[in-house]
């Protein structure tokens, strides 16, 4: 039996065992067994995700690309990479940049798995960029049955195979659209709610990415703005401040070490933010700005574990929502340790997507566990659930919610043709997990 632990510990699954094939042959050969056996099983790429969607069961294996992660091709005229699935965030910028490329767009953690990304609808913020995988140009994928397809953007198919959930076979290998190198610089000051609100459409319009956090229990508002640059970047020393000092040291040690003794003495809570706040926020009326290559800009350091929950909603509702979950937090009395941030994304037409059909908001609400101590938050994370859900919210799908069947199906008018489809191409059910029967409502 072996066991395996997500970054966050929140999901420890068993299997049988944990698979690391080098070949394209050996990852077809060994869907085929599982399928003549009826073994179930799941790809890992990070293990990022929040809940189960990558657990096989214990009578299942998990199989890790980890061994199958070289770039095949760099078209750099078309500033395109053909890259084998199991490579990582990191590794691909590191590859890619010494031929001058950068990827598009990335959310906080840059350090997923390719595939692991795609599936879950991975996505960072700015409203001209649609979710990680819009950049994909292709994929192959060995099907629960151990054929090799290949699916490229053009074809009908992309839509359902782009946020695949990892129930619709093995992503072996993608080929993905990158732009030139590129810096950005970033502004970052305060606001209060009512400018950002009046601002929106301009900060949309003029930042290529725009997002805001909010300090519960405290009136802190701050927006972030990036857009690409030629200007110098900051020198090394202020990147050690700025990642190291302030953002490792400040953000996670000091941070969590404060919210230790929080976690006995909930009511510290509101003291701990003011403090954080001024610590980290620019003070009002100033304007913090920075340049750094892309990857840097959008990175922000994790070392705290936490647990998350993510919605996409229209982005029309963004400050009705937002004004409701700060109403439920100040009127039900939840002390809220974490800041709550707001991204915006691009609408897609993939069947699975949060993003599918409409521009969106994304709200993600975390809770922080100082040195693996858990503050009860499940009231927190379920009335976000209901506000979401009376907004239409589609919820991230590698973050937590508890909402049913009938819910999704609501919000995802495809929901029933990704299942025929993905119970069609995997006869045995071999791709199917605990988090896929929760899903879909089965025992
Ligand atoms: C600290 C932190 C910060 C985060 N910030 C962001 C953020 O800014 N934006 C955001 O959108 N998300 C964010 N997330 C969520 C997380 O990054 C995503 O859920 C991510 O997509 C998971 O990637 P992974 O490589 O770890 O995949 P895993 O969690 O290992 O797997 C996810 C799914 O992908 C499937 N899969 C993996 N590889 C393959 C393959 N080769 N073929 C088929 N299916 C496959 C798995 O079976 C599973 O279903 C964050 C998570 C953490 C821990």
């Amino acid at each position: 039996m072996k066991r395996l632990k997500n970054w966050a510990r929140t999901t420890f699954c068993k299997s049988k065992d944990i698979i690391y094939p080098e070949s394209e042959a050996e990852i077809i050969d060994l869907v085929k067994i599982c399928n003549e056996n009826r073994t179930p099983i799941k790809v890992v790429g990070k293990a990022h995700s929040y809940n189960d969607i990558f657990c096989s069961g214990e009578d299942g294996v998990i199989v890790s690309l980890k061994k199958f992660n070289a770039i095949e091709h760099i078209e750099r005229q078309n500033q395109t990479v053909t890259m084998q699935a199991g490579i990582d965030i990191p590794t691909l910028i590191r590859k890619i940049k010494p031929h001058g490329l950068s990827l598009r767009n990335l959310g906080t953690n840059i350090f997923d798995n390719i595939a692991g990304a795609c599936s879950t609808g991975y996505h960072g913020s700015g409203i001209v960029y649609g979710i990680f995988v819009s950049d994909l140009l292709s994929m192959e994928v060995i099907t629960p049955t151990g054929e090799k397809k290949l699916i490229t953007r053009e074809d009908p198919e992309f839509a359902v195979y782009a946020v695949g959930l990892g129930m619709l076979g093995i992503i072996i290998r993608v080929t993905l659209q990158c732009e030139p190198y590129y810096k950005l610089e970033v502004t970052e000051k305060q606001m209060r709610l009512e400018e950002i609100e009046a601002d929106f459409e301009r900060l949309l319009e003029t930042y290529k990415h725009f997002k805001f956090i909010w300090v519960p229990h405290t009136r802190n508002f701050m927006v972030w703005l990036a857009n690409k640059t030629d200007k110098p970047e900051n020198s090394l020393w202020q990147k050690i401040y700025t990642y190291g000092i302030i953002g490792v040291l400040v953000n996670n040690f000091l941070h969590e070490t404060l919210l230790f003794f929080a976690s006995f003495r909930r009511s510290l809570v509101p003291k701990i933010n003011r403090f954080m706040s001024r610590m980290l926020l620019p003070k009002k009326g100033e304007i913090a700005t920075s340049v750094y290559p892309s990857h840097w800009a959008f990175f922000l350091p994790h070392v705290l574990k936490q647990d998350v929950v993510e919605y996409a909603f229209k982005i029309e509702e963004t400050f009705e929502v937002f004004r409701e979950i700060i109403e439920m937090i100040e009127t039900k009395k939840i002390y809220v340790d974490t800041p709550i941030e707001v991204r915006f994304v691009k609408k897609d037409d993939y069947w699975m997507s949060p993003t599918q059909g409409e521009d969106v908001c994304f709200i993600g609400t975390k809770i922080h566990f100082p040195f693996g101590r858990q503050p009860e938050y499940f009231r927190y994370f379920s009335h976000i659930d209901q506000i979401l859900l009376k907004h239409g919210g589609r919820p991230h799908w590698g973050k937590q919610f508890r909402i049913t069947t009938e819910d999704f199906k609501k919000n995802y008018p495809k929901w029933d043709d990704f299942w025929a489809f993905a119970d069609q191409q995997d006869p045995n059910g071999i791709f199917k997990n605990r988090f896929s029967k929760r899903l879909r409502g089965e025992k």
